[in-house]
């Protein structure tokens, strides 16, 4: 093999090792030895090669010599080190210089192993083997711990949600107010709450179905969930075909906005997979309640009056909102 082109490459599955030595017949050994063993190997006669080498292509492992002409075996492992791209992959120094502060200062500079010159192959072997498998274990519980955090962020999202119209639930709702309710009441803020119900929905259940049915509560939420705006809004499902919409920091007259806004847009609301509303257009009736809340009071309060609002809003005729 010639290493004057200085990289020079052998393939197989077992890990990948990128050999730095500026000694053609240590390369050669390591090469030819490492090959057999069934791993693939690169080798570099450089520092300045080995660094360029790690960024065309991460291996598993490195073995690095200390004494080179140009950039040292410390510098080189200095610079893996720092760079997070590159920071994770062990270092076995491979170095003639046997006395115990190289090596501190080896396994200082973030070397995993040492090995001194002239080696023994089978012991190169057995620390090789070593340090890959401490390397795929760190990677598997990275996997494993990533996995994890990918099942509890889903958890967490689950926990909150209402499963059938995927907006917030009515544990949610009672989670967030009681926060909402303690914050505002420091800030001396407003804080508004809509109930919105939708109006004979036993008669759109009773003519097309259940299923239907879904579908429709599906529509409304995303309608209402489109149409509140400020980031600190919810729109959550309170039970059955009622919906809640909490705006903090909202006077009566922006909730009476929302409100109307709302109402709107489900009265304009096209429910698909039905051909027409017997009756009349799908309306929603809502309520509003406005308070500046007070430590002394419970945030139930503010469902009670939003409530009454709500229940005026039906006993007057529907399709509307009232305060
Ligand atoms: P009102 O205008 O007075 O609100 O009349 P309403 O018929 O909407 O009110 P009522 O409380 O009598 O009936 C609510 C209906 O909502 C009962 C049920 O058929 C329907 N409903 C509640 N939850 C669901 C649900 O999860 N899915 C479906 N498909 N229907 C539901
Ligand atoms: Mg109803
Ligand atoms: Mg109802």
């Amino acid at each position: 093999m010639d290493f004057d082109s200085t990289i020079a490459l052998s393939k197989s599955p077992s890990g990948a090792i990128l050999v730095v030595d500026d000694t053609p017949g240590n390369l050669h050994i390591l090469f030819d030895a490492l090959t057999q063993a069934g791993y693939e190997v690169r080798c570099v006669k450089s520092g300045a090669m080995a660094l360029i080498g790690v960024e065309v292509e991460q291996p598993d492992l490195i073995l690095l010599d200390i004494r080179m002409p140009g950039m040292n075996g410390y510098d080189v492992c200095q610079q893996l080190k720092a760079n997070s791209l590159t920071s994770e992959i062990p270092i076995i120094f491979l170095s003639a210089l046997g006395e115990p502060l190289d090596k501190v200062r080896a396994f200082q500079m973030g070397g995993a192993d040492y090995i001194t010159k002239p080696f023994q192959f089978e012991e190169v072997l057995v620390r090789v083997r070593h340090q890959l498998m401490i390397r795929n274990l760190q990677k598997q519980r990275k996997e494993l711990i990533e996995a994890l955090e990918r099942a509890n962020h889903e958890l967490r999202r689950l926990a909150i949600l209402d499963e059938l119209t995927q907006i917030a639930n009515r544990r949610h709702f009672d989670y967030y107010l009681a926060q909402e309710w303690k914050r505002l009441a420091r800030d001396r803020c407003p804080l508004s709450l809509i109930m919105a119900d939708i109006d004979h929905f036993k008669q759109f259940n009773d003519w097309w179905g259940h299923l239907a049915g879904d579908r429709c509560l599906q529509q409304v939420a995303r309608t209402i969930a489109n149409t509140i705006k400020r980031p600190a809004d919810l729109a959550a499902r309170y039970g059955g075909e009622e919906f809640a919409i909490l705006l903090p920091n909202t006077d009566l007259n922006g909730a009476l906005q929302v409100a109307e806004a709302v109402r709107l847009a489900v009265e304009e609301l096209i429910i698909t997979d039905v051909p027409q509303h017997p009756r009349q257009r799908l309306t929603l009736s809502l309520g509003i309640a406005t308070m500046i809340p007070s430590p002394n009071e419970s945030f139930q309060r503010l469902v009670a009056v939003a409530d009454r609002a709500l229940y005026k809003a039906k006993a007057e005729g529907r399709n509307r909102v009232c305060v």
